[in-house]
C-alpha cells in the first residue's frame, strides 16, 4: 500500500465506534485502489445498535414536532457546510462524476428543507354530540434502514428524515460497496441528534440478513433489488415487522413520432445513461415510433458516442465506471450474451481493460421482447432500442413485464401522451421527461417493484401508524 488507507468508525448510541472486529477494505471503482476501511459489525454491535435505537426512542417520540423539523433540518445544514467533502468521498467510493455527486449530496439538503417545513399531519380531531376522537399518527419505533448502492446518500436520507420527523428513531445500514459518505455524514450530524436516534453500520454481505433478523425492530424500510426485497419481506414477516420495498424497475420511455427529435434523444441519453444506468427509474427501455426510429437512432447515438467515460474525478468525465466488479461482469456478460445471440447493436461501447469498472454506452437494435436485455432489468449502461407502430401494442408490451417502477412517454400531444401515461402499470409516469424526483410526491412501486411508497405525506405517514384517543363525553 503505498498511500495512507483512511478507516472509518461507525456510529452506536452516539458514540464512534472503530476498535473491535474486523475491517472491510472499500475499492474505489475507477481505479480499484483501496480508498478507506470500515469496521465489519459484529452481533454485539448490531445489537447495541438497535438497543440504542429502542431506548432513544422512548424520549424521541416525544420530543415536540417543531424540534424534530429543526433537527431534521439543521442535518440538511451539517451536509451543506460539508458539501466539498462529502462530494469528493461519494465519488471516492461510488464512482460517479464530482457534478453528480455534488447533486446527490445537495438532494439531502432539499430533503431537509422540504421535510423541516412540510405539512405533516400529526393529528386531526372529528367531533360529534356523544364523542371526541382524536385521530393521531404516531410513531412505530425503532426503523432500519437498508440501502442500495447506486445513490449511497440520497436514499439512506430519504429513509432518515421522514423516520426521524415523524418520531422514529433508525438504525441505517449501507451498501457493503458504498459506506463511506454514510459513515462520514453520522460523524457529522453525531452533535446534532441526540445518541441513539441515528445509528450508522458498516458490514459485509451477512450484515443484511443479521440485521432482519436482529429483534426490536417494527420497520424495515429497504431500497435495492426485488431479490433481496423479497428476502427482507419474509424475515419482517417473521417479527411482523413493517416493510416499506423500493426495488427494481424495467422502465420503459414511449416516443411518439411528433417529438423534437433532437432534444429528446438528449433527455433519453440522459434519463438512459445518468449514473451509467445505474438508477431504479432509468430508462431501460426505449419504444420508438417506426417513422421515426431510424433518425431517432442516429441522433441518440450520437450523443451517447459524445460521452466521457472515466474517472469521476477528472474534470469534464460525464459517465463513471460501474460501481463494483459484481455488477460490471453482469453487464459485460450481458453484451457478449446479445452479441452471441446475433442481436444488433447500434453503438458497441468499449469496455477497455482495467483497473476500473468502464463500460462505454452501448444501444441495441431492435432486439426482440424476449431477449434478456429487454425483459430483465440490466442495470448498466446498456439500452434497447425498439421498434412499435401501434399505441394499444406499445402499452401492452410496456405492461408485458414483472416490474412497475416508473416511465415516461414523450409527445408534443400532452393529452394523447398523458391518455397513454394513465394505461402503464407503475407507480410514476412522466411526459415529455424522466427521472424527475422530488420531496413532495410518493414514488409507489407496483407489481414486483415495491411495496408501500417513499416521499411526499403518503410516504411519510409509512413510518407511522394511526391511533385513536375515543373520549366519550359526559
Ligand atoms: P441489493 O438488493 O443487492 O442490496 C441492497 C441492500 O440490501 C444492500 O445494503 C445489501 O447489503 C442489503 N442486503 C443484501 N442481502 C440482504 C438480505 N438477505 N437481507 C437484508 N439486506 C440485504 O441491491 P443493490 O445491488 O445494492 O442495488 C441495485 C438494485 O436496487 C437495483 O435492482 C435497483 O433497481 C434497486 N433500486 C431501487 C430503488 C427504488 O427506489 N425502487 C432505488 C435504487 C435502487
Amino acid at each position: 500500500m503505498t498511500h495512507d488507507v483512511r478507516q472509518f468508525g461507525m456510529l452506536i448510541d452516539g458514540r464512534l465506534v472503530q476498535e473491535r472486529g474486523a475491517l472491510l477494505d472499500i475499492l474505489n471503482p475507477a481505479t480499484e485502489e483501496v480508498v478507506a476501511r470500515v469496521p465489519d459489525a459484529t452481533d454485539d454491535q448490531l445489537a447495541a445498535a438497535a438497543d440504542a435505537a429502542g431506548r432513544a426512542f422512548t424520549t424521541w417520540r416525544s420530543v415536540p414536532l417543531a424540534k424534530r423539523r429543526r433537527i431534521v433540518r439543521a442535518m440538511g445544514g451539517a451536509v451543506q457546510e460539508n458539501l466539498d467533502e462529502l462530494t469528493a468521498l461519494l465519488t471516492s467510493e461510488q464512482g460517479k462524476p464530482l457534478s453528480s455527486a455534488r447533486k446527490e449530496v445537495e438532494s439531502v439538503v432539499a430533503w431537509a428543507d422540504w421535510l423541516a417545513t412540510c405539512e405533516f399531519p400529526e393529528e386531526e380531531t372529528r367531533e360529534n354530540d356523544t364523542h371526541r376522537l382524536r385521530i393521531r399518527n404516531v410513531p412505530l419505533g425503532v426503523v432500519a434502514a437498508i440501502v442500495p448502492w447506486n445513490f449511497p446518500v440520497a436514499l439512506a436520507f430519504r429513509k432518515i428524515g421522514p423516520a426521524l420527523l415523524t418520531g422514529n428513531t433508525v438504525v441505517v445500514k449501507p451498501s457493503p460497496f458504498t459506506p463511506l459518505t454514510m459513515l462520514r455524514f453520522a460523524e457529522l450530524v453525531r452533535d446534532i441528534v441526540p445518541p441513539g436516534v441515528v445509528n450508522v453500520i458498516s458490514g459485509g454481505d451477512s450484515l443484511g440478513p443479521r440485521l432482519t433478523s436482529q429483534q426490536g425492530i417494527q420497520k424495515f424500510s429497504f431500497t435495492g433489488s426485488t431479490v433481496t426485497g423479497k428476502k427482507v419481506m419474509d424475515a419482517a414477516a417473521r417479527q411482523l415487522a413493517r416493510v416499506t420495498l423500493e426495488l427494481g424497475g424495467n422502465d420503459a420511455a414511449v416516443i411518439l413520432p411528433d417529438v423534437d427529435l433532437d432534444s429528446v434523444a438528449d433527455a433519453i441519453f440522459e434519463s438512459c445513461f445518468r449514473n451509467s444506468g445505474q438508477v431504479c427509474l432509468a430508462t431501460k427501455r426505449v419504444y420508438v415510433h417506426d417513422d421515426i426510429y431510424d433518425e431517432f437512432a442516429t441522433r441518440l447515438v450520437r450523443v451517447a458516442a459524445q460521452a466521457r467515460v472515466g474517472n469521476g474525478m477528472d474534470e469534464g468525465v460525464t459517465l463513471g465506471p460501474v460501481q463494483n466488479q459484481v455488477q460490471y461482469r453482469r453487464i459485460v456478460q450481458l453484451i457478449e450474451q446479445c452479441e452471441r445471440s446475433g442481436l444488433a447493436f447500434l453503438l458497441k461501447g468499449e469496455v477497455p481493460d482495467g483497473p476500473g469498472y468502464f463500460i462505454h454506452p452501448t444501444i441495441l437494435d431492435n432486439p426482440p421482447d424476449a431477449a434478456a436485455v429487454v425483459s430483465e432489468e440490466q442495470f448498466g449502461p446498456v439500452v434497447p432500442l425498439l421498434r412499435f407502430r401501434d399505441v394499444d401494442d406499445v402499452v401492452a408490451r410496456v405492461n408485458d413485464s414483472e416490474y412497475g417502477l416508473g416511465g415516461s412517454v414523450w409527445s408534443a400531444d400532452l393529452e394523447a401522451a398523458s391518455r397513454i401515461a394513465e394505461r402503464i402499470d407503475s407507480g410514476v409516469v412522466w411526459v415529455n421527461e424522466a427521472q424527475r424526483v422530488l420531496p413532495n410526491f410518493p414514488v409507489a412501486g407496483h407489481k414486483a417493484s415495491g411495496i408501500g411508497s417513499e416521499n411526499g405525506i403518503e410516504g411519510l405517514l409509512q413510518y407511522t401508524s394511526p391511533q385513536v384517543i375515543s373520549v366519550r363525553k359526559p
